[in-house]
Order: structure tokens, then sequence, then C-alpha cells
């Protein structure tokens, strides 16, 4: 009985290691690691670099990534630049043939979207970290459907017996932004036109979606920390525009906020800019429930 019971116990660890997922994904936030689940299902295992708190552009490099990294069947990235100060590095310290750009097992999610802010030339000047057009993309609810096929395409060629299974997550996921989206149409609609601040140039996806206006923003440049003559500006267009808030993510210290706050009574409110910024975001459709949420009853 006893050697039954411990045949039987070894043979549910092998059925739920294979459910676990037998390929391997890393990717570098959690936005990607959430639509990677959602389209790989139970055949895939995600690890994620970047957590949904920390500000992307901005990562550590440790040991421990690279040796998920090498181990890796498939990499997502963002792309663009918003990963250029750590990826790469990460990437190529790996040594994983299977995973380097160009290989079968290398995404690059922003293949296909069409992106805002692209400048007529490539500069850094200022320590601008926009250098290849806007990175924070997937601020769009419709872009996820762009990064899902991404994945899927990413998911097919390295498992091509799966095909079926990765299409079928797709549209259902697909389905799903479209139904969510006409919510979260319906709940914004009403604040078409809102005039407001934000920190970090991150949400123009965001703002073409919903139909906002994003006057300034309380960084001077992408990557450039408010300064005395950007905070004098902004008090001025508050005030001109009657802006009713400034937006932000959990990344970035309130103080130049506050200052604000303090002289023209705008209020601040930290949105999320990925999954798991505050714990009941759990995935990608609670991304943008909690953000509309927030956002409207503040513009209320
Ligand atoms: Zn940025």
């Amino acid at each position: 009985m006893k050697k039954i019971i411990s045949i039987f116990s070894l043979l549910l660890i092998i059925i739920s290691g294979a459910n676990a997922g037998s390929i391997k994904v890393v990717t570098t936030t959690m936005d990607m690691k959430s639509i990677t689940e959602m389209i790989g299902g139970n055949k895939v295992s995600v690890q994620t670099i970047a957590t949904g708190y920390q500000n992307p552009h901005f990562v550590d490099p440790k040991p421990s990534y690279i040796i998920s990294l090498s181990n890796a069947d498939l990499f997502v990235t963002v792309g663009l630049d918003l990963e250029t100060g750590w990826s790469p590095q990460l990437l190529s310290s790996s040594r994983n043939s299977k995973i380097q750009k160009g290989s079968p097992g290398y995404v690059d999610a922003s293949e296909g979207v069409g992106l805002l802010q692209v400048p007529s030339s490539v500069n850094r000047g200022e320590g601008d970290i926009h250098i290849y057009g806007n990175p924070h993309y997937w601020l769009d609810p419709l872009n996820g459907k762009v990064i899902a096929r991404n994945i899927a395409s990413g998911l097919e060629r390295i498992d091509p017996a799966n095909k079926d299974f990765y299409e079928a997550n797709l549209h259902a996921f697909f389905a799903k932004i479209d139904l969510k989206l006409k919510e979260w149409d319906a709940k914004m609609a009403p604040f078409k036109g809102s005039k407001i601040i934000a920190y970090h140039n991150e949400w123009v996806y965001f703002e073409r979606r919903f139909g906002l206006q994003i006057v300034d923003f309380m960084e001077p440049k992408p990557g450039i920390p408010p300064s005395p003559s950007q905070l004098v500006k902004v008090i001025k267009e508050v005030t001109a525009n009657k802006i009713k808030v400034i937006i932000s993510s959990p990344y970035f210290t309130t103080s130049s906020s506050d200052v604000v706050a303090k002289q023209t009574g705008v209020k601040e409110l930290t949105l999320a800019t990925s999954v798991g910024a505050f714990s009941s975001i759990k995935n990608y459709f609670d991304l943008f429930d909690y953000d509309v949420d927030q956002l409207t009853a503040v513009l209320k």
C-alpha cells in the first residue's frame, strides 16, 4: 500500500511538473509575462526581470537574471530603448544562442506596433531615453493585441506542435480585449478632452486611446528629473488650463508634484504602468481596470 501511495505521489509530481509548463520564458517586464501566460497557458513557465513597481528604464542587472536567461527557450522584450540600459547586456552575458536577437527564441513585442513620437533623427541629446519613438506602447490595450500576436508567433516558432493551442488562446485574448475595451471606453467617455499633467512621458498611447489631453510633463525631457524652471512652467499651465490631476507612477518621488499641488490645489494620482504595480493588479486586464477606475474617480 505504501509503495502504491509513493508511486502515486511521484506520478502527481511528474504531472504537476508538466502542468507548470516545459517551455521556459523570460520576459523583461510583468506586462509581457502576463500576456505570455495567457497565450502560453500550461505549456509555459514565465519569469520576469523587472517588477511592476520598478521603473523599466532603469533595472539593476543581477547575476540571477543571467542564470534565468541562460536556461530560457524564449525571451520577450518590450524593445525600442525601454530596456536599452540593462537588457542587451544581460542577454549577451547569458551566452544562450537560442534567445539572441535574430534567433527563433527572441521576441521583440514592438514589431508592428504603430509607434508614436518617433523622432526624425536619432539623438540621445540631453539624456533623452525615447530616441526610437515612445516605448510605453503596452498602455494602449489595442497594442496588447500586437504584443500577443508577436508572443504567439515566437511560441509557434519554437514549439510548432502546439500551434493550434497558441492560436486558440490568442483569439480568446483578442476577444477579451475587444469586450473589455468597450467597458473602459464607456467609463472614460465622459472625460474625453480632459487636460492632465503626467510625470514621465509614458502615457501617450493611453492618452490617444481614451481621448485625454496631456498638457505637459513634470520631467522636462524623458529621464531628466523635474527642474525648478519646469515646475514654474507646470504651475502656470495647471492654473491656466484648470487641470485637475497630475498622474505619476509608483517609481517616481512625489516631491515635485507635491510642490505643484500645494501651489495650485491640483490632485496627485499614482497610476499603474505595469501589472504588479499594486497587489490587486494581477494581469494585463486588471491594469486597465485599475487605471480607468482611479482616473475616472478623480476626474469626476
Ligand atoms: Zn519612458
